[in-house]
């Protein structure tokens, strides 16, 4: 409890977007987030003024956050599992659980509980020889079980050679692998949940999520053209994993659209990049939502509030714009009025998601070049050709 204010402190264990994004809808509550850093100049210590600087994977580091802080909670998966087990062990409220955030650390362990709830996912195995891919059959999909983002830890081998070439400096190197059934998908999509305590579930509309060399570009909110019964059933099965594997917070249950339905890809346990829509084109945010959620308080509408929303990722260019950030951003205001734009205070570098831009309108075929066009030009310093904008 922070005496000064009388609410509960959150700890956010990681100071990324995600964690900034989160101290903002935290001072809207009267509250002020706690931010465990590993470096000063991350996205959240750079605006919070309560952050501990201290690495994720030192249990000694998190005992010393989490005394000050009435609820943990997290900005990323890469803290070791054993060690929230053993700070739930001295009676640190940790949301969501080591139970639950385990399916979103490590992707065998989620594989197989999935699989055991009889939910869609693609075919999977165990990798522990290269003849444990040749047996899988290709093409297929190679995949890190822990530790992967943004597509690193994901590999498509075609072949035989593939795989020999990939496979065991991997297994050397000591990196848990498990391969999948390359899905011939449609398109990707996104459904966002989050669960408290109590038990109260919430979702958002489904979401297309737009990737490109493995990261995600654009999210579409809602998903056009998608059929209402099957939005509606990917919300139930997100719901069903929220509560099978006791989530407390935001769950991002990640989707391939197939023909015949959808398959779930992966989970997060967090704000996601897919919910970014949500700070302006939603009633509640996910991460005012995400910090009810912990909290235990009631959660919030989740109703859109624009017919379209979308939201474009800025990626750092391949090479760097000759106009810096500032007069980047007075460009695309003055071209621009209705552009959310959020910074997050990063270096610039190529591929790196640096912010994004949120816009709202009457159809998608309006908004998304919009956004498109608003988050090249902060990203890039130049207008993309061949978009007609009013
Ligand atoms: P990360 O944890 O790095 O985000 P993902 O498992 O989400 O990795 O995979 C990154 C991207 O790779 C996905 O968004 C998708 O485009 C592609 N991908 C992953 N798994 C498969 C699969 N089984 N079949 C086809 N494409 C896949």
């Amino acid at each position: 409890m922070d005496a000064r204010t009388g609410f509960p402190v959150v700890g956010m264990v990681g100071g990324g977007q995600l964690a900034r994004m989160t101290h903002q809808a935290a001072v809207a509550l009267g509250q002020s987030l706690h931010v465990l850093a590993v470096s000063a100049d991350e996205p959240a210590p750079l605006v919070s003024p309560n952050v501990t600087l201290g690495h994720h994977t030192d249990l000694d580091a998190l005992r010393a956050f989490a005394a000050g802080c009435d609820v943990l909670t997290f900005d990323h998966e890469h803290v070791p599992t054993e060690h929230l087990r053993a700070l739930v062990a001295e009676g640190v409220a940790v949301h969501p659980g080591p139970d639950a955030l385990v399916h979103a650390q490590d992707k065998l362990v989620m594989r197989h509980k999935l699989a055991g709830l009889g939910l869609p996912i693609p075919e999977f195995a165990e990798v522990t020889e290269v003849a444990d891919v040749l047996k899988f059959g290709f093409p297929c999909v190679l995949k890190a079980a822990r530790g992967g983002y943004d597509g690193r830890g994901v590999w498509m081998l075609d072949s035989a050679a593939d795989a020999e070439s990939a496979v065991p400096d991997l297994l050397a190197a000591g990196t848990p692998l498990l391969v999948e059934q390359r899905v011939d998908m449609r398109r990707e999509l996104a459904a966002l949940v989050a669960r408290s305590p109590f038990g109260q579930g919430a979702c958002w509309p489904l979401v297309e999520t737009v990737q490109r060399a493995g990261i995600c570009v654009e999210v579409l909110a809602p998903a056009p053209d998608l059929a209402p019964e099957r939005a509606e059933a990917a919300q139930e099965l997100a719901l069903r994993v929220a509560n099978a594997l006791g989530v407390v917070g935001v769950l991002a249950v990640e989707l391939f659209e197939t023909e015949d339905g959808v398959v779930v890809n992966e989970l997060a346990m967090r704000p996601h990049n897919s919910g970014h829509w949500t700070i302006e084109g939603a009633r509640t945010s996910q991460f005012e939502q995400h910090l009810r959620a912990v909290l235990d308080y009631p959660l919030g509408a989740t109703d859109p509030v624009a017919p379209a929303v979308v939201m474009a990722n800025v990626l750092g260019a391949p090479v760097a714009p000759q106009m810096g950030p500032d007069e980047r951003l007075h460009h695309l205001f003055a071209r621009f009025r209705d552009a959310h734009v959020h910074l997050y205070g990063k270096q610039e570098r190529p591929g790196r998601k640096i912010g994004h831009v949120t816009l709202l309108g009457a159809s998608m075929a309006d908004v998304r070049p919009r956004a498109a066009l608003a988050a090249h030009w902060l990203s890039h310093g130049e207008w993309l050709d061949g978009y007609d904008i009013h």
